[in-house]
């Protein structure tokens, strides 16, 4: 393909991200919750301490947290249901392994990748989370961050425990686990088909479409980590850890899995919704769905997505928390 059909296409593709608003793979808190229930050593108490790190990565300020908010549920998925996971307060300024994880997992999601200068053609996104928390493969194009940012906080979190500050080597490493978790979300490797990309161009309905078939899938998620059976938490409880020879390939076997997924997924959530994807689909709607047995398809692949991603993610864990002497 010569360069000028590539830059067109590029062009079309961008077109797409103009409607896009937040992307957030919804229940991190949730997710990782249950996915370091079987790390040893997650009871240990840790110290809180400042922050004091120069950092090579610009945040928006404005969302950007940097003391503790252990207690407050500060960032949780608001459509969660207010009890899990647990969050108690800090008891003798320390909080336990498992609570810095579970907190702070969600964290990025804020804002605090908002409202930045991060790409070239930003403008036409219209939002730079995206970047930083998406990476999209669409045949030879491969666009945006979102590898790149788990590997940034992957290098931050061991910094932080080569100089024995574990408690923001704990919080950057969840840090790192938001953007991993968000890889395994198939929208976030694959906005839709081809032709749908190159559809957008010419319909904006199409582009509405896929926007409220990503929410859906964020809130998919939502839905069977807090209001559906105990499927989800038995599926990333009882997922055998997998590992691999670096965190590259970590993230890269995460994305690969995730955007084989994305062709089965998505045709099944259109021929479920088809036009009702026009609109928002809410959580009600999801659990009349489900109550109604139309989802079981759907919830088959969803969980066989969630079992492998728990499965990478609880490796890279054993293997990194190992290398920096926590376990
Ligand atoms: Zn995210």
């Amino acid at each position: 393909m010569n360069l000028s059909v590539r830059k067109s296409i590029l062009y079309l593709l961008f077109i797409v991200f103009i409607s896009t608003t937040l992307f957030p793979w919804s229940g991190h808190e949730a997710m990782t919750y249950y996915i370091i229930q079987d790390l040893p050593n997650i009871d240990k108490n840790v110290f809180i301490t400042e922050y004091t790190y120069e950092e090579e990565r610009q945040y928006n300020l404005e969302y950007l947290s940097l003391t503790d908010v252990a207690g407050k549920r500060e960032f949780f998925c608001p459509i969660g249901d207010g009890v899990f996971p647990p969050d108690p307060p800090a008891v003798d300024d320390s909080l336990p392994v498992w609570q810095i994880l579970t907190i702070y997992s969600p964290e990025p999601d804020n804002g605090m990748d908002e409202g930045l200068d991060l790409h070239p053609l930003q403008g036409l996104i219209g939002n730079s989370q995206g970047v930083r928390h998406m990476r999209y493969k669409i045949g030879f194009l491969k666009l945006f961050e979102g590898d790149k940012s788990f590997l940034y906080f992957v290098e931050l979190s061991k910094q932080a425990f080569e100089k024995n500050d574990e408690y923001w080597g704990y919080r950057f490493l969840a840090r790192a686990l938001h953007y991993i978790e968000d890889l395994s979300q198939p929208y976030h490797n694959a906005p839709g088909s081809f032709f749908e990309i190159i559809g957008t161009a010419f319909n904006r309905n199409i582009s509405r479409k896929l926007n409220n078939a990503h929410y859906f899938m964020d809130d998919y998620l939502v839905y069977l980590l807090y209001y559906s059976d105990n499927t989800a938490k038995e599926v990333i409880l009882g997922a055998k850890s997998a590992f691999f020879d670096n965190y590259e390939d970590y993230v890269q076997e995460m994305m690969d899995y995730s955007l084989s997924k994305f062709s089965l997924i998505h045709s099944e959530i259109k021929a479920l919704f088809g036009e009702s994807l026009n609109d928002y689909v809410t959580i009600e709607q999801i659990r009349k769905m489900d109550e109604e047995g139309k989802l079981s398809k759907l919830k088959e692949e969803t969980l066989s997505v969630l079992s492998y991603s728990s499965s990478i993610i609880k490796g890279f864990l054993i293997d990194f928390l190992e290398s920096v002497g926590q376990i």
